[in-house]
């Protein structure tokens, strides 16, 4: 009974075996630069461009379009600061109210420089409009970055009619697709994207690497200084078994896919279902049709997220009360403030992330303690 029922793969997930036998000779046998001429340096080169082939064909790009990072943050980052220093000339970009830390920093720190950063709205299912974004853009519209799928309530957004409509504008589109790679499948062609990060970590690889898809032609200028890795794109030494484990990874779970979205969409019903039917007030937030597998988020009435977090936490359930990067602050999450939920409501989030160890009895223990949880808590505040 005390086992963790882990229920947080939106925050990261457990690297696989095959993963780890994958990366294990590149970090004690095969450990030469991959920049080094010499075997030894060449053993660790190959593993790089092999493992760079296989995300290439999970996005339908290139190898040469696959760049190296340290992470979603980095990728992210990279795109928005890269594209700023290569258009100095452009000075308008538009995003959405409900992208991760890691796009709205940034995009915060060119607003700071002089920069226009146009929101568009979303809905109350946290879906943005593809041609009410359209209309908004401009001749001098520098980026557009609007996230493939959000890391609270799942939320998809319509990605390919947004490329369609960048596209014909001639305005370079990014993506932040950290939680939907190998969730959902992404053809970086037919969807018209310019830039797309993922990160390692959200798929069952090691934390500390990701990457960043650039399409050929797309110039961003590297904000980060040092030597000419990545054909002077990414400068610092190759994470040689980060890079090799994020290929390993990368091509299971996309194999996998969609066995594992029919198996995550039973396990999600069926907890969404016991929740709904065993306690009063207790709202689904985001969409149904369009949401990434494996993501349920809650808003229960009454009740602070945390307090539930933190009881389930004592019958060793891992879930979360938002996302992960914000956790410990007060604030409603600014994802639900844009759906338009009510500051009390928002108040009692709770995300539940499924994945690939998550099973039937895991689940019904979830929901059990779950409602449980929130009857005691009810309960307490009662008296
Ligand atoms: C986790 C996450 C990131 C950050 O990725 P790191 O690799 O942890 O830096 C960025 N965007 C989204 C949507 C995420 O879920």
């Amino acid at each position: 009974m005390s086992s963790i029922v882990y229920l947080d793969h939106a925050a990261t997930t457990p690297v696989l075996p095959e993963v780890l036998n994958a990366m294990t000779p590149y970090l004690t046998q095969s450990y030469g630069n991959p920049s080094a001429l010499h075997q030894a340096g060449q053993t660790a080169r190959s593993a790089v461009e092999y493992a760079r082939l296989c995300v290439a064909r999970t996005l339908n790009a290139d190898p040469g379009e696959i760049v190296f990072t340290s992470g979603g943050t980095e990728s992210d980052n990279a795109a928005i600061f890269g594209a700023a220093l290569a258009h100095p000339e452009k000075r308008h970009l538009i995003t959405s109210p409900i992208e991760h830390h890691a796009v709205s920093e940034p995009l915060h720190t060119l607003e700071k420089q002089g920069y226009e950063v146009e929101v568009v709205p979303v809905d109350r299912y946290g879906r943005v409009d593809a041609q009410d974004l359209a209309k908004r853009l401009r001749s001098n519209t520098l980026l557009v970055s609007i996230m493939y799928a959000n890391n609270e309530v799942g939320t998809i957004q319509p990605i390919a009619e947004i490329g369609a409509f960048c596209r014909a504008a001639g305005v370079l589109f990014h993506t932040d697709a950290v939680q939907a790679f190998g969730k959902l499948p992404i053809d970086v062609q037919a969807q018209n994207i310019d830039m797309l990060s993922i990160s390692a970590h959200k798929f069952y690889g090691p934390k500390g690497i990701g990457v960043l898809y650039v399409r050929q032609g797309v110039t961003i200028h590297r904000y980060q200084q040092g030597g000419e890795q990545e054909r002077g794109r990414r400068a610092g030494t190759l994470n040689v078994p980060g890079i090799v484990g994020l290929g390993k990874a990368a091509t299971l779970v996309c194999n996998e896919m969609e066995a594992e979205t029919y198996r995550l969409g039973k396990l999600t019903s069926r907890l969404i279902q016991r929740v709904q039917e065993e306690c009063d007030n207790v709202y689904l937030m985001g969409s149904v049709e369009h949401r990434v597998p494996g993501n349920v988020h809650f808003c229960v009435r009454g009740l602070e997220g945390e307090s539930l977090l933190l009881a389930l936490d004592a019958k060793s359930i891992c879930a979360s009360a938002g996302a992960a990067c914000s956790a410990g602050s007060v604030e409603p999450s600014h994802v639900l403030s844009a759906m338009g939920v009510d500051r009390d409501l928002a108040r009692g989030a709770l995300r539940i992330s499924l994945g690939r160890a998550t099973d039937e009895s895991s689940i019904e223990r979830a929901a059990t303690v779950l409602t449980q949880s929130i009857r005691d808590l009810r309960a307490l505040s009662m008296a």
